[in-house]
């Protein structure tokens, strides 16, 4: 679905991404796993068009998408929930929503359907929907941007750290749902610190450190990888 080919990423003279090179095949569930300053956003907003690439390719089922807008990229079905949620803190909880949606026409009925659905996938934003998203709690802000993503019915959706700053309690049904949008079938791309977590929900691994990819394989295996489990589990 995703091939990412070489890709380089610069911010000036900081080579952020440096010949970095990946794949999600339809239906998985691929995470990035690395530390502060790795790259992972970075490689995200490239992903979504909010970077440019320095270098190398990025493909989306078959189609070279490296120049491409981001919007043309929402179009073709890749949807990013961004670091730090960046909810509009002064619209309701369903504008919100519809904004995810706004490649349709206002009046597409489908537009109402997919609000619903959302609102079953997350009931406390059901419960919120008339309150400004700056009033909600970090969590609840974590809910409603990645609904507003799954808003545009993503085929790949772009995850940047869902559990960033986030109590345990949250966390865990955070990856609850992450768990429930794989069986439904979405393809994620899952970049996270918290790995333990991220391992556990997902099929296949990378670890990015400082721009460049250094190991990957199967996230079970990367679980149960001691150098892994040092670097990136602390120990445990
Ligand atoms: P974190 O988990 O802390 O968000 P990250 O793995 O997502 O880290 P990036 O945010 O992608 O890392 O940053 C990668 C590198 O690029 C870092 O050295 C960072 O300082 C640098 N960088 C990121 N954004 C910019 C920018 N807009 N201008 C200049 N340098 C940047």
């Amino acid at each position: 679905m995703l091939k990412i080919n070489n890709l380089a990423v610069r911010y000036g003279a900081i080579e952020a991404l440096r010949g970095v090179s990946l794949e999600v095949k339809i239906g998985e569930v691929v995470t990035i796993i690395g530390g502060n300053g790795a790259g992972k956003s970075t490689l995200m907003k490239a992903i979504s068009g909010l970077e440019p690439a320095f270098a190398g390719g990025i493909a989306f089922e078959g189609r070279d998408i490296t120049r491409m807008p981001a919007h043309h990229r929402v179009a073709l079905g890749i949807s990013q929930s961004p670091e730090g949620r960046q909810v509009f803190a002064d619209q309701s909880v369903r504008d919100n929503l519809l904004l995810g949606a706004y490649l349709r026409k206002a009046s597409d009925p489908s537009i109402a359907l997919d609000v619903e659905t959302q609102f079953t996938t997350f009931p406390r934003l059901r419960e919120r929907q008339h309150q400004l998203a700056g009033t909600l709690s970090g969590g609840e802000q974590q809910m409603l941007a990645i609904a507003r993503a799954l808003m545009a019915r993503p085929r790949l959706l772009l995850l940047d750290e869902p559990s960033l700053g986030l109590a345990p309690l949250i966390v865990k049904e955070i990856f609850a749902v992450i768990r429930a949008l794989k069986q439904s079938g979405v393809t994620i791309l899952l970049v996270e610190q918290m790995a333990n977590q991220a391992l556990k929900v997902a099929d296949r691994a990378y670890v990015l450190k400082t721009g460049e990819i250094t190991s990957s394989g199967g996230a079970r295996a990367m679980l149960d990888d001691p150098a892994v489990r040092e670097a990136y589990l602390g120990k445990h």
